[in-house]
Formats: structure tokens, sequence, C-alpha cells
């Protein structure tokens, strides 16, 4: 039985040989793999050795060799195939274990065009795919974390054909993501601007237990690596629709910095919002803002979630919480709690990727755009309408107010007061209607809105929502402006002494 081992990222791979050679195979590898394995006492052929075809061009031509090839892609049922295979000195090879130049990495670190050129990897991709394709005959695996499982699936001998033939899905995944990920680099560097990511191919994460409903299938999957290797379950599991209200969540929770914010989102949008003096205080203004509907709710803490806060988040029934960490007390408050979801991605913030990238599946197809972004200048920038200018503390509210309702779903009001959301009003078909319902709501909850400030995500099409803002108490307004009547809207914010403030941008977000 051999094993080829070639990789770049040598996370894992000695211990891997170790247990492979344990099983009894016969190891090849390429030059720097080879090197670290002698180190280590693993015995292993160098693959030149093995063609008799020594590495050339600094790298490139490795493996790219009928005996490498041959070895992995002929058919071990065809009696031809295995006669062809003798007739060359072709020896079977079994196991590939292959991962590939570091080109993202490389984009990363560098702008140097040859050293990214020389990143581009030939004869990897080229002995993923022919594994995959021969995979009834080859077990393939493109990712360190995968050793274990596959050294314990050998070990029982399960290397089944449902095994290898799951592999060889997520070993073309890998393929066809980093050929995406070049294709983009290129677009980016050649074709400058819009549309250099159009190649849109995520590996697989996970399966979801279900999709958006029960009846339907569902899965993650990814660009990069953040879920797989700093996204962390600390309990439960995540279903489809923890991950997609997680994501708003988090968009939200981690939208202003470091500030010790918290978000509590249900059905993708925000209940509750707050940044105050530690995530403490914030989760409880959060929590104020809505407490009927945070039940059941996904948490997004932007920090380190502590036993304090943990038991102040226990009193009430909460699907899902994300932190930037969980510390082990915490843990512990949650330990009895069957129901409860706990995520971290492993720092002392939220610190998940923001793509560049958006796009929406239509029928037949998906449009793409580029992300939605608020900018700094856009608030600070933002011109004042009228003759009242708002305090430094309203502004604070209104910086908050805008970019939380750039995040929610249009037609959308926020209303926020001391750096917490007490009011919002999402999804919409009318922005009057967003007002009333968000207004209604509050004076349900018996929330003060008295003071507080105003941001709609476009703008005020009419003078009603004005109305509806002022009679509640509203004392400053922060809109893109642009409406054919801005200036009623103007005159009405004037009359009631409202600070107003058009900030040019809008962010609809469907
Ligand atoms: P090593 O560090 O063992 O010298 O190289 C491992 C890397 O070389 C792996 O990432 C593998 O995908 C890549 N590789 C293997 N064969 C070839 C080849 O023939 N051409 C190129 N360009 N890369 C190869």
């Amino acid at each position: 039985m051999n094993a080829l081992l070639s990789v770049s990222d040598k996370t894992g791979i000695v211990e891997f040989a170790q247990e492979l050679c344990a099983l009894g195979y016969t190891l090849l590898s390429t030059g720097g793999t080879l090197k670290l394995l002698q180190e280590h006492n693993i015995k292993a052929k160098e693959v030149g050795e093995y063609t008799q075809s020594p590495e050339m061009f600094e790298g490139r031509v490795k493996t790219l060799h009928p005996k490498i090839h041959g070895g992995i892609l002929h058919r071990r049922h065809l009696k031809e195939d295995v006669k062809t295979a003798k007739e060359h000195g072709i020896e079977p090879i079994d196991i590939v274990c292959v991962n590939l130049y570091p080109f993202k990495a490389t984009i990363e670190r560098t702008d140097d065009f040859e050293e990214i050129i020389e990143n581009i990897d030939i004869g990897g991709p080229s002995m993923v795919r022919a594994a995959a394709k021969n995979y009834r005959d080859v077990l393939i695996i493109t990712d360190p974390k995968d050793y274990a499982s596959v050294i314990e699936s050998l070990k029982k001998g399960e290397n089944d054909e449902e095994f290898r033939r799951d592999m060889m899905i997520r070993a073309f995944e890998h393929t066809a993501a980093y050929d995406s990920l070049i294709a983009n680099y290129m677009n980016t560097r050649f074709n400058n601007g819009f549309g250099a990511k159009r190649f849109l191919v995520g590996e697989r994460v996970c399966m979801t237990r279900y999709g958006e409903n029960p009846h339907q299938m569902g899965a993650l999957y990814e660009f990069e690596r953040f879920w797989r290797d700093s996204f962390k379950t600390l309990k439960g599991e995540a279903s489809f629709n923890n991950f997609t209200d997680l994501s708003g969540a988090v968009k939200i929770a981690s939208a202003f910095g470091d500030s010790p914010a918290v978000c509590i989102i249900k059905h993708g949008n925000p209940c509750g919002f707050a940044i105050k003096e530690n995530l403490l205080s914030s989760y409880q203004a959060a929590l104020a803002c809505d407490p009927i509907s945070a039940y059941g709710g996904v948490v997004a803490i932007n920090g380190v979630l502590d036993e304090r806060l943990a038991l102040e988040i226990n009193q009430i029934f909460i699907e899902v919480i994300v932190a930037g960490r969980i510390t082990p007390e915490a843990l512990a408050v949650f330990e009895t709690k069957k129901r409860i979801k706990l995520f971290e991605c492993g720092a002392d913030r939220l610190n998940f990727p923001r793509d560049e990238i958006d796009f929406k599946h239509i029928e037949g197809g998906f449009v793409f755009q580029e992300a939605d972004r608020v900018k700094d200048e856009e608030i600070q920038g933002a011109k004042l309408m009228g003759q009242i200018e708002a305090t430094p503390a309203q502004k604070r509210d209104l910086e908050i107010a805008y970019k939380v309702a750039a995040l929610v779903k249009s037609n959308c009001v926020v209303y926020v007061k001391d750096s917490a959301m007490v009011a919002v009003g999402m999804g919409m078909t009318s922005r009057v209607d967003a007002s009333k319902a968000a207004l209604a709501k509050a004076k349900e909850s018996g929330l003060e809105v008295k003071g507080a400030v105003l941001a709609s995500e476009a703008f005020f099409p009419f003078k009603d929502s004005i109305e509806a803002a002022h009679e509640a108490g509203v004392s400053a307004v922060i809109e893109p402006g642009g409406s054919i009547r801005d200036d009623e809207v103007i005159q009405a914010a004037n009359e009631f002494g409202m600070a107003l403030y058009f900030t040019g941008v809008r962010h609809f977000l469907h």
C-alpha cells in the first residue's frame, strides 16, 4: 500500500505519516515534505527517486509524471489498466494527501507578481483531482483537520466507498475554491473593481440538520477558512437559521470597533442593541428594548462572556450566544441548559470576516454587488439641515442609530437613546408604518422614547414619520435625504425643534 504525501501546510503531517507507517503504508513524498518526515526519522521515498525524474524548474514540475498520475488513476478492477501499469513499472498509489501552495497567504503578504505566480500550485491540484476522480480506489485528503478521523476510520477498516466518495467531493470543492481564488485575484488585479469576485465557490463546512424548515436540506459553505478554523462550537449545534441570525447579530455587534456592544437578533432583525460601559450593562439595555421578542433569540457579544453576564443571560431563554470568547466559568453556568447553543470565535472581540461582496439568490441565478458599508465620513460629514444642532450625546446616538439602521431590513427606522436602541421598525412596506409600529411597541413596553434620536436607512418620503417622531419626543434625526419633499421634512423638523442631518447615502437592505 502506497501513500503520497505532498503538503504546503505541514500541520500534523508528521503524526499523520507516523500513523500511516504503522498501518503498513509505504510513503512517497516531495522535497519539503520529505525533509520534514526524515527529520522525524520517518521512512519515505522521494518522488523524484521513484519516478527517476528530478524536481525541475524550481519545483514547478515535481509530481507531474506518469508514474505518479498513472499510479493514482489506473482502475484496479480493469485488467487492462493493471497490466499497463505493471508494464510501465507503475505502482498503485492508494492514499493521496495534498494541500496546495498558499496562494491566499501570498497575495495577502506581497504584491510581487512573480512570487504570486510561483504560488499557483499545478501538480497539487492535478493530484487532488486525479485521486478524487479515481475515488473508488484512492483516498484523497486535502485538509489537516481530517487526519485524525482518517486514521481512525482506516484503523477501523472503514475506508469504504462512501467515505472515499465524501472525501472526493471535498477535494473537488477544495480545488474549485482554490481556482476561484486565483481567478478573483487576477480579476481584481487586471480588471479592476466591480465583478472582481465573480466566482463564488465555497467549501462545505458542515451539513445543518435541515434548512430553514425541517423539510429542506441545508448546509454551511464558506469562501475562506473562518468557520472551520476560528469559529468554535462550545455547546449545541448551529442550525441553518442560527447561522443566518448569528451572522446578522455579529455584523451589528461588531460595527462599532472594540466597543462593548451587544446585539439581540430574532428572525434576522435586531430586537435589542446597546453600547454601555460594559457588556453586562449593554446586555441589560439591549434586552430592555424588546424582552418579548428576545425570547429564544440570538445574542452577539462583542467581547468575552464571563460568569456574571452568563448568570444575567441565563434568567431568560436565549437560544444562541456568540461571543469573542466564553470563559469556562460562564460555560459552566449554562451546563444544565439543554437547549442553549454557545459559540465563540477565539478572540477578545467578534472578529468575523467582513466580505467585500454580497449576493442574493433570485430564480435562475443571483444578483451580485459590492458589500454595503457605512463610512465614518458619512456620519461625521452629515449636513445639518436646519438651525438646531445636535448635542455631542445626541450625535453619538445618531451615529449608533444610523449604523444599526443600515443593517436592518428596509423600510426601517431606529430610535436610540443613551447608546441603546429603544424602538425599531423594520421590514415594513411603508416607512410611516415602520415608524408607527416602532413607537407603538415602545409605548407598550413602557420604554421612554422622549429625548431619543431617530435614523432611517433611506429618505423620509413625507413629513408624517417626522410628525410621529415629534409626538413621541424625538430630539434629532439622521437620514440620507434626497426626497422630492425634503423641504417639507426640513421645515417640519425645524418647526418641532429637532436637529436634522442628511448623509446623502442610502442604505437599503432588502
Ligand atoms: P514540498 O514542500 O513537499 O516540496 O511541496 C509540497 C507542495 O508542492 C504541495 O503544496 C503540492 O501541492 C505541491 N506540488 C506537488 N507536485 C507539484 C508539481 O508537480 N508542481 C507544482 N507546481 N507543485 C507541486
